[in-house]
């Protein structure tokens, strides 16, 4: 979710602002600060490799020897850089070690695995560019549609994460064979359906507003709109997925409330020790 809104995770946030606060003292001419910083790092193991959570200093020397792995440049040449300089080769690193964990991440899962090929693709495109990003791009979506709810739609079908009867039964424990459309009975009852195959949802629905597309090419659409898509098409699609999902939804709700309340089961252990308390 982090990937489609642009967002870069709190840990690399929280990393970046230690680093930068690590090299504004840097700069101070305070004595005490720069005795502080000696004793810690005194007799302190190189290369460092466990993180003190009781001392700053100690606790940062892992990050900043981290940096300077990465950057090829010592210590003291990294605070010697003008703040501007210092703040882009952080950035840059930063955000390099957060893309690479995040495509290897999303490699190992079936559903993000699209995701990791695009990101990948776009780095062999253009690598000079690649190398100078320093934050995520936000889906193309986000700046078009109209609220925020219309976007976690829209971002949950993307991911594969909207609660379809077949995520629904993954997450209760269902075998895949026994997991049904409530529309149609379709075996196949995840988001692809959802958009572009059920014809009995898309009766439910009724009538669609006219867009640029045809609605059973929601999920061609969806997934191969890109940063050229003009906003009208996002918005066309954003409307047609709203209503695709409200009608199932309602029909979900439906099928909970007839469904067969689950038997009760009772401890023997406690209701023994009602039947003996009674006695
Ligand atoms: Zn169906």
């Amino acid at each position: 979710m982090l990937l489609e809104l642009g967002w870069s995770s709190t840990s690399l946030k929280a990393r970046r602002a230690r680093l930068q606060l690590w090299w504004r003292l840097g700069q101070s001419d305070s004595l005490l600060m720069r005795s502080l910083e000696t004793q810690a790092l005194v007799g302190l193991p190189q290369p460092v490799q466990s993180v003190s959570t009781y001392n700053w200093f100690r606790g940062t020397a892992t990050e900043v020897a981290w940096l300077a792995n990465r950057s090829g440049l010592s210590s003291d040449a990294l605070r010697a850089l003008p703040r501007s300089e210092f703040k882009r080769i952080l950035s840059e690193e930063l955000w390099q070690e957060e893309w690479t964990s995040r495509v290897a991440l999303m490699r190992n899962s079936s559903r993000l695995r699209p995701f990791a090929v695009a990101l990948v693709a776009a780095q062999q495109q253009d690598p000079c560019e690649h190398a100078r990003r320093v934050r995520w791009q936000a889906a193309p979506y986000l700046s078009a549609v109209g609220g925020l709810s219309q976007a976690w739609l829209l971002a949950q079908c993307r991911l594969g994460l909207l609660g379809t009867e077949e995520e629904r039964g993954r997450w209760a424990g269902i075998p895949r064979a026994q997991r049904s459309c409530v529309h149609c009975g379709a075996s196949s009852c995840g988001v692809y359906h959802l958009l572009s195959k059920c014809q009995r949802l898309r009766d439910d629905v009724g009538v669609f507003p006219v867009g640029p597309f045809e609605v059973s090419d929601a999920w061609t659409t969806l997934m191969s709109c890109d940063t050229q898509t003009p906003a009208h098409i996002w918005r066309s699609l954003a409307r047609v997925v709203s209503l695709l999902w409200r009608a199932k939804e309602r029909r979900l709700a439906v099928q909970a409330r007839s469904a067969p309340e689950p038997p009760v089961v009772v401890d023997e252990d406690w209701a023994e020790s009602d039947e003996s308390s009674s006695a």
